[in-house]
C-alpha cells in the first residue's frame, strides 16, 4: 500500500534548466514500469532505489528555493503518484511555483485512474508518452522523441481532451 506521505528520492536537483522552462527544482524518483528501450536512465526503474523522504521534507527542500519552478521526474511520478499528489497540493495552496511532470504514460490513460486524477489535478504541464528510440529527436524543447506531448493539464481536464501547451519562451510558465 503506497504511503501518501512519502516520496521515495533518488536525488533533488536544485536550478536545473533542462527539465521545463526556467529555473526549477527537479525531483527524481525511484520507480518505473515502462522499461523504453533506450531510456536514459535505466538505474531509476528500481523502486527501491534512492531513499525515502517525506512530503513535507520535500516541500522545505523547493520552498527554501523562492524563485525556482518546479518539475516531477524519475523514474516515473505516476508509477506512485500519491505522495506526488499531496506534495503538488501543497505546493498549489501554499506557493505560486508552477508545476510540470514527466511521465511514460499518456494523458488519456492516466485520466482513467483514480489515483493519477489526484495528481494531475494540480499539475501545470505534463510531458507525456514513452521515449521511443525511433522517434529520437534532439531539437525537441523538454523532450526526447517526438510522441511525447507538452500537455495542458488544466484545459485538457477542463475540455475533457488533450490541449496541447501553447508555449512561451519569453513566459516562466
Ligand atoms: S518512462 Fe522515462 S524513466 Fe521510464 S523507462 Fe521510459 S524513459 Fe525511462
Amino acid at each position: 500500500m503506497e504511503d501518501e506521505n512519502i516520496i521515495r528520492v533518488i536525488s533533488i536537483v536544485d536550478d536545473t534548466v533542462v527539465d521545463g522552462p526556467g529555473f526549477r527544482t527537479a525531483i527524481y524518483c525511484a520507480g518505473c514500469a515502462n522499461a523504453c528501450p533506450g531510456c536514459h536512465n535505466p538505474s531509476t526503474w528500481d523502486p527501491k532505489a534512492g531513499s525515502d523522504m517525506t512530503v513535507q521534507e520535500v516541500f522545505d527542500h523547493i520552498v527554501s528555493d523562492e524563485f525556482a519552478n518546479v518539475t516531477f521526474t524519475g523514474g516515473d511520478p505516476f508509477f506512485r503518484p500519491l505522495g506526488f499528489a499531496k506534495l503538488a497540493e501543497k505546493l498549489k495552496a501554499e506557493t505560486d511555483k508552477n508545476i510540470w511532470c514527466y511521465t511514460g504514460y499518456v494523458f488519456e490513460e492516466l485520466v482513467k485512474n483514480q489515483d493519477a486524477m489526484k495528481l494531475l489535478r494540480n499539475l501545470d504541464v505534463l510531458v507525456d508518452g514513452p521515449f521511443k528510440q525511433e522517434l529520437k529527436d534532439e531539437d525537441l524543447l523538454y523532450r526526447g522523441s517526438s510522441n511525447q506531448r507538452l500537455v495542458d493539464v488544466q484545459k485538457s481536464l477542463e475540455a475533457g481532451r488533450f490541449v496541447e501547451f501553447d508555449y512561451n519562451p519569453f513566459k516562466l510558465q
